[in-house]
């Protein structure tokens, strides 16, 4: 019998695309699983998974911190696969030549209508746009320019069109409609944060996403709306029962979700413009800035503003968080983010959170539904474009070895708003294409197993 490069022995195997779930030793040769069975395996490598649950690991659609901190901080929460689509990036080819041969975890990105208008219009801002990238009207020889880039983009290979039209006041309907057609003729996702939040008119989410699905509708291009609980607030049900009926007459609509009441923002953003507190029904003291979790004030916050960097916005009501999380129709993305250490505990904490929290304290959710959630719908929602995903997000034979192995009698999140980057526990072992980078709870120095994954590109 052939000898395995690894093996998993006597573990729970739990596959949520066939509904595998049985004990069973994983064989592992070049990067993929070439067998489940009861039959003993040989391998020259060994992992005992015996009391634990092997399971796909967590394919990430909103992953802001593509760098080694942050792919180190979520491969300890079980994340094999990156994905930066809400922002995107400009220079796609570029961005994934950086990270080629040197990541920890598998990574991908859109190209970004932001990152596009913000190289078009001369914006001098960082991550988000804080001049005419964000408050002047495009020319239609602007908005054909960018038009071209987010063509260049896909033809690199890039995965989705991102947008961020809450960073981007002046985005008109009609520019944004046109990103779209680009999207549609590549048969590329789009990925957005939508302009609209909360319930209170003008502009609320129910606007936000009522022009989404109409430019999706109108354009051909499917949508996937980004964290619906975020934007939402509190008309999540309203938004939840637009996107189930949406589907239900052919819209080619998802969602995704993080499980936290509290998001992350650039407090510089437009967001943060005169009167927000009133649009948002929040207050400045649910505002805490991230580096030393002060919570702000009118004086703090101004000074704030003029330097720039993360607010944490305590924004979100528990029991609409819950209902996102246990939705039908919500994929588990974790809109990660860190720098230096600090930022928001979602980075740590979002997917062992849910193993822990919503499936064995709270029992809202069953473990297959939660593995679905984490890893199948994520690789689902990307597979049409980019065939690499056929083989993520599944634990069978011929799939990629990107695999988690937890107690599910003890996983759970310990990341807080103040300590963020805290690993999980019970989150024992994760492989990516077949190698270990979390042996025992712990980060494997010198390995970098993770690719890019691309479309095909034209
Ligand atoms: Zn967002």
């Amino acid at each position: 019998m052939a000898v395995f490069d690894s093996v998993l022995t006597g573990g729970r195997v739990m596959d949520p695309e066939s509904g595998t779930d049985r004990l069973a030793n994983v064989g592992i040769s070049d990067g993929v699983i070439g067998a489940i069975t009861s039959e003993t395996l040989e391998g020259h490598d060994s992992i005992d998974a015996k009391g634990l649950v092997v399971a796909p690991g967590a394919v990430d659609l909103h992953s802001h911190g593509q760098d080694d901190e942050n792919y180190r901080v979520q491969a300890l929460d079980g994340v094999t696969t990156a994905l930066e689509l809400e922002l995107g990036v400009l220079d796609v080819d570029g961005w994934y030549g950086e990270r080629l041969g040197n990541a920890l975890i598998n990574f991908g990105a859109s190209v970004g209508h932001i990152p596009v208008r913000m190289a078009v219009m001369n914006d001098p801002g960082d991550m988000a746009p804080v001049a005419d990238g964000a408050y002047k009207a495009a020319s239609e020889a602007q908005i054909k320019e960018m038009q071209e880039l987010l063509h260049r983009g896909l033809r690199s290979g890039a995965l989705a069109i991102g947008f961020v039209l809450a960073l981007a006041p002046a985005v008109s309907r009609w520019e944004a409609l046109e990103m779209f057609r680009v999207a549609a003729h590549h048969g590329a996702n789009c990925h957005v944060h939508m302009r609209g939040m909360g319930h209170k008119e003008p502009l609320t989410s129910i606007e936000g996403l009522s022009e989404l699905i109409a430019a999706s509708v109108t354009s051909g291009a499917p949508l996937h709306l980004d964290h619906v609980n975020s934007s939402g607030q509190h008309a999540v049900p309203e938004l939840l029962q637009m996107i189930e009926e949406g589907r239900s007459h052919g819209v080619d609509v998802t969602t995704e979700c993080y499980p936290y009441t509290a998001g992350m923002a650039p407090i510089e953003a437009a967001m943060f413009n005169e009167g927000w507190t009133d649009k948002f029904s929040l207050d400045y003291g649910d505002l805490e800035w991230a580096d030393t979790g002060e919570r702000l004030t009118a004086s703090s916050f101004a000074e704030y503003r003029e330097i720039g960097g993360m607010v944490i916005a305590h924004s979100m009501r528990q029991d609409l968080v819950d209902a996102t999380v246990t939705s039908p129709l919500t994929a588990i993305a974790s809109d990660g983010y860190l720098k230096a250490g600090k930022g928001h505990p979602r980075t740590a904490g979002t997917y062992s959170k849910v193993l822990g929290h919503y499936v064995r304290e709270s029992r809202v959710l069953s473990l297959m539904d939660a593995i679905r959630k984490i890893a199948l719908m994520p690789a689902q929602r990307m597979e049409s474009l980019a065939p690499a995903f056929k083989k993520k997000g599944r634990a069978s034979v011929g799939a990629d070895a990107d695999l988690m192995v937890f107690d599910p009698a003890k996983v759970i999140d310990h990341s807080t708003y103040r300590e963020p980057t805290l690993p999980p526990e019970g989150m024992l072992h994760v492989l990516v294409n077949g190698v270990p980078v979390v042996r025992n709870g712990a980060v494997q120095e010198g390995v970098s197993p993770g690719r890019g994954i691309r479309a095909p590109g034209a």
